[in-house]
């Protein structure tokens, strides 16, 4: 179809029918959506339904890696109710950070195994840092360890290995790593979970006038400027440059990427039904873009 004439609504109500037919689908979800805010405790209704979404995608013949936050979070609360621990500081050194990650990614993994068990799925754990993409052989063994998971049937749950890694090491933000496990896993389709709606022309939180953005054909460098640093939660690192940093390795990769807010873990069947959900960036594969180089000169 032609459709240099139509205005950008109808193209977005166009493009957002084919999302239906995404296949391999990576869905990102930070630590705000998955815990409570007024007592920073896992919200478990949530991760239920987010859950039996991923489960639904499944039953539905896609392939679904799920890229979670929330190992700080989950491990801080625990330490906080169970030993002397007193709380993360800005100054704290990073150790206290990899103790809390260490106790609470063991948990996030327990309550994700036990959640999917009950919707009769399969879910294996996958760890990584930048270095298992820039490191040529670790980088190869990281995809084949996914090829053989999605051949099996399982949901890999993905996130930064926290415990071991320290800032040189890490890609520091999950927006960031679960486009870079698109990109390296040729997925068709990411959906950042976020407790923003999506993208708008300047931050909402700040300028009542900020207009909202459902469509994006082509992410440019004017867009880039869009992203603002707060995430406006005191849980996660990711805030809206992150997820545009995403959205240009996605898109560049040949996968579409969807931002949208995940006060309703449900969204994720709108997504894929081809409802108009949050901010959309079409895929826009550039044969030139090399996935190490990217994150090595940006992430
Ligand atoms: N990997 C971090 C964690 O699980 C989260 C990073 C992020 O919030 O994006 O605590």
């Amino acid at each position: 179809m032609d459709t240099q004439f139509l205005t950008r609504s109808e193209k977005n109500r166009i493009y957002r029918k084919t999302l239906k037919d995404r296949k391999r689908i990576v869905v990102k979800v930070g630590s705000s959506s998955l815990l409570h805010p007024e007592t920073g405790r896992m919200d478990y209704h949530k991760i239920d339904i987010l859950v039996r979404e991923l489960s639904d995608l499944k039953n539905q013949g896609k392939e679904v890696i799920l890229v979670s936050s929330g190992a700080t979070a989950v491990g801080r609360e625990a330490l906080l109710s169970g030993s002397n621990f007193r709380e993360i500081q800005e100054d704290s050194p990073i150790t206290i950070k990899q103790a809390c990650a260490s106790v609470g990614q063991a948990r996030l993994m327990m309550i994700y195994q036990k959640f999917f068990e009950d919707y009769n799925q399969i879910a294996g754990q996958v760890l990584m840092t930048k270095n298992t993409v820039t490191n040529n052989l670790s980088k190869y063994n990281l995809h084949n360890t996914f090829s053989e998971l999605l051949k099996l049937g399982v949901i890999p749950i993905v996130n930064e290995n926290d415990s071991v890694a320290t800032y040189e090491y890490m890609v520091g933000d999950n927006d960031n790593l679960s486009a870079i496990v698109a990109s390296l896993m040729e997925a068709d389709l990411l959906i950042l979970l976020s407790d923003v709606e999506g993208l708008f022309t300047d931050d909402p939180r700040k300028n009542p006038n900020a207009g909202f953005i459902e469509y994006v054909e082509k992410l440019d460098a004017s867009m880039m400027g869009m992203g603002k640093e707060s995430s406006g939660s005191s849980y996660g690192t990711g805030g809206m440059s992150t997820k545009l940093q995403a959205a240009w390795t996605a898109t560049k990769s040949g996968c579409d990427m969807v931002i949208v807010n995940a006060s309703d873990m449900k969204v994720i069947h709108d997504i894929v039904q081809g409802e108009n959900r949050g901010t959309v960036f079409c895929a826009d594969p550039d044969p030139d873009f090399d996935l190490v180089e990217y994150i090595e000169e940006n992430v």
